[in-house]
């Protein structure tokens, strides 16, 4: 590993000679400290360099709007690279894509472009999930894993077709399994999919002060999720879920214990990975900090308690997500109200004195009872908070973040109609007049109008990529977008699709039968929930993904 000093203080910057080698630029379209938070770009970056042939450096979106958009690696600007390659992670980000090519002086739409241009490429989880809103300013997309691809072949096809934009991408779309070129008649699009997480390491990379884990050496322990929440895609497009070995995790830590002494364990349910227990202790003989991107409340093993008290954390949260034992059933969230209670209990009586309760609203088949419920739920966690912390003389502070519910392709809720900006600002108003007065309380409510946006744009299809120009074009103004496309913000979301739709996104084959997510909607709305995920790779054929 390397030191360097770029404008942040960065351990572990690859430098490689340029000269020869196929120049790539990765960009996260957002700030630094959200992409350098990211695993997944952490990841191509390191993987893009370990091929001889390429020689990949980062860039991110300007601090500030007037700044030109040059790579931390060389400051060099990004016309001169011979591939852009996007890691996309959000639908908000799309509007980033197109600033960032216009600041590069880049056309945007990729038949506006030539072989003089550098070829466009975008990847990462909001590519898996529904690529079209973006696909015109692309030229290629890669769906799925990155490191199942063959991105060495990748690069040789570049290399050998660079004055044949058109041919390149005709090989590339029929001999790489994940590459999408939207250019060509839309094809069924087979997602790459790593097989064994534990062949490959999913670390920091780069280690940097200035992200939202501020030193942390994050370590990628499991990717997907048993549990199946109905509305969540980590649920669906990762399946079947899968988890590293204790072995290569402790390999992990061990790199880590080098260069810092704070870890983070990331993956969608952290406390599900088998040897957690293992793992704490290995910390804690070894004073490493570590902290957990999330775990449930149903799965607080005294060791895990033990590893977040040792590190300091002061703030653990819990997602119940819903108030009602009823709507958790719809959701197939799997926790009780018993489990949340006791979580609280549990994290308080240990020296963790702060709360934060992730709760959604606009779910579908909600009622206003469900909503009173959030308010009845919250209530009853305060009194649980309350008596622990009086039991240890200090008493910290509850918050509640409220975001509205949004569709997600993919899911059993893609279907789903979400409500209307109206309706969704009178439930967190419910909320906010149901605990007003509660003492150490606070709420954070998601913009309504911010959560339709979304949706729009995940649930989109090809003529979102026009609206998205067009938002551009109006400095990121939505209101005044959407009125220029006669497309009422209120009401496109809130249609309830059909089951007879042919979705945008469904050319993509994540090997999920479409009538697993349909009985799986079915079931919600019978207030049924279903078991998590078998994990009986070899023999379960539930949802298609196995077998
Ligand atoms: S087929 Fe069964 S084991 Fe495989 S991902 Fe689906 S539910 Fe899990």
């Amino acid at each position: 590993m390397r030191h360097s000093k770029t404008a942040v203080q960065e351990i572990g910057v690859i430098r490689k000679d340029w000269r020869g080698r196929i120049r790539v630029a990765l960009v996260y379209p957002n700030r630094y400290a959200v992409g350098m938070s990211n695993l997944g770009f952490q990841t191509v970056y390191a993987l893009l360099n370990d091929i001889d042939a390429v020689l990949c450096e980062r860039a991110f979106l300007p601090e500030n709007d007037t700044d030109e958009i040059r790579t931390i690696e060389t400051k060099s600007r990004l016309s001169g690279f011979d591939m852009i390659a996007f890691s996309v992670s959000f639908e908000q980000d799309y509007l980033n894509i197109l600033s960032i090519l216009e600041k590069a002086g880049i056309p945007l739409r990729s038949c506006e472009r030539d072989e003089s241009h550098p070829m466009v490429i975008a990847g990462g989880v909001a590519c898996f999930s529904n690529p079209e809103p973006i696909s015109a300013f692309t030229d290629c997309i890669l769906i799925g894993e990155a490191e199942a691809m063959p991105l060495p072949y990748f690069f040789d096809l570049f290399a050998q077709y660079q004055d044949n934009r058109i041919k390149c991408l005709e090989i590339m779309a029929q001999e790489i399994s994940g590459v999408y070129v939207p250019a060509f008649a839309p094809h069924q699009v087979r997602r790459a999919y790593l097989n064994d997480i534990s062949q490959h390491s999913t670390n920091t990379v780069v280690l940097s002060k200035d992200t939202a884990f501020d030193n942390s050496f994050l370590i990628e322990v499991s990717r997907g999720c048993p549990h199946g929440c109905r509305f969540c895609s980590a649920g669906y497009i990762y399946r079947p879920p899968r988890f590293r070995t204790a072995a290569h995790i402790i390999e992990s830590m061990d790199i880590g214990d080098s260069m810092t002494d704070r870890i983070g364990l990331v993956g969608a349910a952290v406390s599900d990975l088998p040897n957690i227990g293992m793992l704490c202790d290995y910390a804690t003989e070894k004073h490493i900090r570590l902290s957990f991107s999330s775990f449930r409340a149903d799965a607080l093993l005294p060791e895990l308690i033990g590893v977040l008290n040792s590190s300091r954390v002061k703030t653990a949260t819990i997602a119940p997500e819903a108030g009602s034992e009823r709507m958790r059933k719809v959701i197939n969230k799997g926790i009780t109200e018993a489990h949340i209670l006791s979580g609280t209990e549990i994290l308080v009586s240990n020296n963790i004195p702060n709360l934060k309760l992730y709760f959604m609203i606009g779910l579908p088949t909600e009622t206003d009872e469900d909503i009173l419920e959030i308010v009845s739920l919250c209530k009853k966690i305060k009194a649980q908070f309350l008596t622990a912390s009086r039991v240890k003389g200090h008493i910290g502070e509850i918050t509640v973040s409220i975001n509205s519910f949004v569709p997600k392709p993919f899911t059993p809720f893609q279907w789903a109609a979400m409500d209307d900006a109206g309706i969704l600002k009178k439930k967190i108003s419910m909320i906010r007049s149901g605990l007003k007065g509660v003492a150490n309380l606070k709420i954070q409510a998601d913009d309504p109008k911010h959560a339709i946006i979304q949706a729009l744009l995940s649930r989109g299809n090809r003529n979102t990529a026009d609206m998205l120009v067009q938002a551009h074009r109006n400095n990121g103004n939505w209101a005044k977008t959407l009125k220029e496309f006669s497309l009422n913000p209120e009401s496109y979301p809130n249609n309830e699709l059909s089951y007879d739709d042919t979705l945008p996104w469904e050319f993509i084959d994540h090997g999920i039968d479409k009538s697993f997510l349909i009985r799986e909607y079915e079931r919600a709305k019978a207030g049924k929930s279903s078991p998590p995920c078998s994990m009986k790779f070899d023999s379960c054929k539930l949802c298609g993904v196995c077998g």
